[in-house]
């Protein structure tokens, strides 16, 4: 299907600026460059509009002027999205950060949350009620696409995924019309939105269901990179046979010089960062057999949810050099764990590393086309980030990437997890939808059937 894509116009602008409660922002405009950026500085787009939206109704003016207009549309979220899906060059770009409104039902745990906040905001909003949603592990990364596209976190064994725990959502269609998906209404829409990013429409508000939940027992142990296949091997046996109660991935990485004691100062280790929800007086008991391990490093012990959702955040902020690829494993074999030695080895500048998030315990519980998220059955979710402040080093990062995955997708599940991927074209997209992607282009069909939401990992409609 061909889409055209018509200019912004002086004359669209004009019009659009009067609709339109919010600031309409374009490269005329002082705050243009500030506006179009995204978290990835790696990201270099120029919209032709940004249409920060302030509620619904702006939302919906911007969707009816894009569709009217023949206008490229992307919807920003929180903007984290690895390949910069939240923006797009020349065409109108529907800013969300204007939507967080976030209510809390004590009564039966669920949350109202605004289609452009956060998750910090989330975290420190359900917390105060002893609350906790299931998402990620940075804080500053967006509800909108993290959810969309699954949403991997610390209570993932424990409570399953970010979409697991999705009750409904408010959205406003290609078409202009405003919605409801939830298991009553709009069936197939709400489970298209539990997995299939944002191809079926702008959602304006998500509920979720929350859990009892105020501190854990977790945070990191290391050990030196020379025994990560050693220690690979371990984690994999424990973590498979171990209570849904306990949570941990596995990395490469290089220790920054704070907040971590000198010795350790740009060294590479192993480190595997932990996350325990059950019984607290337990955790020591729990703990015993990791820390017998012998770590080189150990900083676990009893915090509060947010304060583990937020530990990372201070050493990944906005503006870094990002690119990152991504697999499904279904098991860590010596060949596995060997190419871990040979690559983590290799690290090439201190913020980049590998990931591997278990996919086990109530995340696997779900089957395999409940919901558009095909790889229930993988064992591990596995992600290589390149990071680095300096562009310079942009090259260097995205080698060390493309190079670790060339080298481990022979051993992986096919696909990928939608969110961990950049822009790597329709067979990736289809490989990581897997028998769930025939289900979603019909959908996307029948909700957008000129592809009008496309700046995504775009699923193609199909009759
Ligand atoms: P955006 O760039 O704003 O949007 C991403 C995509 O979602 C776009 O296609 C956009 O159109 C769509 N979208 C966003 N909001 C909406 C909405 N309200 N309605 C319709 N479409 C929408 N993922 C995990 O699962 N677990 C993690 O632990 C995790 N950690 C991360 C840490 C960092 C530092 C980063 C950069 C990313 C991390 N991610 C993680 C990946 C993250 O889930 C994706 O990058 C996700 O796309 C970010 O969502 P966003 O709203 O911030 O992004």
């Amino acid at each position: 299907m061909k889409n055209l894509q018509q200019p912004i116009t002086e004359e669209i602008i004009k019009s659009l600026r009067k609709q339109l409660k919010g600031a309409l922002i374009t490269p005329n405009d002082t705050l243009y460059d500030e506006t179009r950026k995204v978290y990835n500085a790696m990201i270099d787009k120029h919209p032709g509009a940004i249409a920060m939206c302030t509620d619904v109704n702006d939302v919906k003016v911007a969707v009816d002027f894009g569709r009217n207009n023949n206008l490229l549309v992307a919807i920003r979220g929180g903007g984290h999205n690895g390949g910069g899906l939240g923006l797009c060059d020349g065409g109108l770009v529907i800013d969300l950060s204007g939507l967080k409104s976030i209510t809390v039902n004590t009564d039966n745990s669920t949350v109202k949350v605004g289609g452009g906040c956060i998750w910090n905001e989330v975290d420190t909003a359900t917390h105060e009620y002893g609350l906790a949603i299931p998402s990620g592990m940075v804080s500053s990364t967006g509800v909108g696409g993290l959810t969309l596209g699954g949403g991997v976190g610390y209570l993932a064994r424990k409570y399953g995924l970010t979409i697991d725990n999705l009750l409904g959502a408010e959205m406003i269609l290609a078409d202009g019309s405003i919605v409801s998906a939830n298991q009553n209404e709009n069936v197939d829409l709400f489970w298209a939105i539990g997995g299939g990013g944002g191809n079926f429409g702008v959602v304006t508000e998500f509920t979720f269901q929350a859990h009892n939940l105020n501190t854990v027992y977790g945070g990191p142990t290391l050990w030196p990179i020379e025994q990560v296949e050693e220690i690979m091997e371990w984690f994999d046996g424990f973590i498979r046979t171990a209570s849904d109660d306990i949570n941990g991935f596995i990395a490469t990485m290089i220790i920054p010089e704070s907040p971590f004691p000198e010795h350790l100062h740009n060294k590479k280790f192993c480190g595997i960062v932990w996350c325990y929800v059950g019984d607290m007086t337990k955790a020591k008991e729990v703990f015993a057999p990791i820390l017998a391990k012998k770590p080189i490093f150990a900083h676990v012990g009893e915090l509060p949810y947010p304060a583990i959702q937020t530990m990372f955040d201070g050493l990944l902020p906005t503006g870094m050099q990002w690119y990152w690829r991504a697999d499904f494993f279904n098991s860590l074999n010596a060949d596995i764990r060997a190419q871990h030695l040979k690559f983590g080895s290799a690290i090439p500048t201190p913020l980049s590393q590998m990931h591997l998030y278990p996919i086990t315990g109530a995340a696997s519980r779900v089957g395999a086309t409940d919901t558009p998220w095909a790889y229930r059955d993988a064992e591990y979710c596995g992600v290589y980030v390149g990071v680095d402040p300096d562009p310079k080093n942009a090259d260097k990062i995205t080698k060390w990437c493309k190079d670790y995955y060339n080298a481990l997708h022979p051993y992986s599940a096919g696909g990928a997890y939608s969110n961990f991927m950049m822009d790597e074209g329709q067979e990736r997209v289809k490989a990581s939808y897997k028998q769930n992607y025939e289900r979603l282009t019909q959908i996307k069909h029948q909700y957008d059937p000129t592809n009008f939401f496309r700046v995504n990992q775009n699923i193609i409609p199909k009759l």
